[in-house]
């Protein structure tokens, strides 16, 4: 039986910004690593300019009313044990996320080089009590647009009710591993219980964009004020080279066929 799900939109203009690790001291070893110091900055501009920061439901949620407030999504990728320090920043600051767990990975190592481990399954409880929303990053991190028929399901039903029996929460979003988006995943995520999912996609997400695949910015070290007031109005200047391979269809028949002849999963 095939379920058809409606297409669902974001309803309005809405930076989505993407995070992974933050480092409480020392400098970034990488752009997918922006220091405690700087986040910090970036919020306070945010704040500053009017901005409600929120994860990624709440903001969409928002986002339906009329007049609605200015609004910032805030997003963090794999769950590095740094998040406990973000965490309390967002408490601070007034400020709401939304954390995207891989199930399997919990309390493991994490996926960016020399960002240490993950939160623990206890960790992760404190923070759902604490008010983040916490969403599924799959279970196992693999690229999913390249996996055998039925297992992207598999993926998404088991790190739902992995989240749900271990913490009770009830993931309403859902973060496809290394940003690709998978073919009908609406229908999927949908019939799961999910409400919305995102991807990496580098522009702003605004009316018109399939709530199941939400395009994010990436919140780079050293962006500083006028670099973030940017990104927010603008997107991100130009296209980094492995963007353009994975807007590629041949990047993915690549990949597909490397995980099916080699075991070797490209990213
Ligand atoms: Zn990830």
């Amino acid at each position: 039986m095939s379920l058809t799900v409606p297409v669902l939109r974001v309803p309005r203009t809405l930076p989505v910004l993407m995070c992974h690790s933050v480092p409480a001291t020392g400098g970034p070893s990488g752009d997918l690593q922006v220091p405690l110091g700087e986040l910090r900055e970036q919020l306070r501009v945010l704040r500053d300019d009017g901005y409600t920061v929120t994860g990624l439901t709440e903001a969409l949620d928002l986002g339906l009313r009329e007049p609605g407030p200015r609004v910032v999504a805030l997003t963090f990728d794999d769950g590095y044990a740094d998040f406990l320090a973000v965490a309390e920043l967002l408490a601070d600051l007034g400020c709401g996320a939304t954390l995207y767990v891989p199930t399997a990975h919990v309390g493991g190592q994490g996926m960016v080089r020399d960002a240490g481990r993950l939160l623990t399954w206890s960790e992760l409880e404190d923070l759902a009590a604490a008010g983040v929303e916490l969403g599924s990053h799959s279970h196992r991190h693999r690229p999913l647009d390249v996996l055998p028929a039925g297992e992207f399901r598999v993926q998404v039903d088991t790190s739902r009710a992995e989240l749900y029996e271990r913490l009770g929460v009830v993931a309403r979003s859902f973060c496809y591993p290394h940003g690709y988006p998978v073919r009908r995943a609406a229908e999927v995520l949908g019939a799961a219980g999910y409400t919305n999912a995102c991807v990496i996609g580098r522009r702003i997400a605004g009316p018109g964009d399939d709530v199941f695949a939400v395009p994010r910015l990436q919140l780079r070290p050293g962006l500083g004020a006028a670099g973030l007031r940017a990104l927010i109005s603008r997107g991100e200047p130009g296209v980094v080279p492995r963007l353009k391979r994975v807007a590629a269809p041949g990047w993915r028949v690549v990949r597909g066929l490397s995980l099916r002849v080699t075991g070797h999963e490209l990213t």
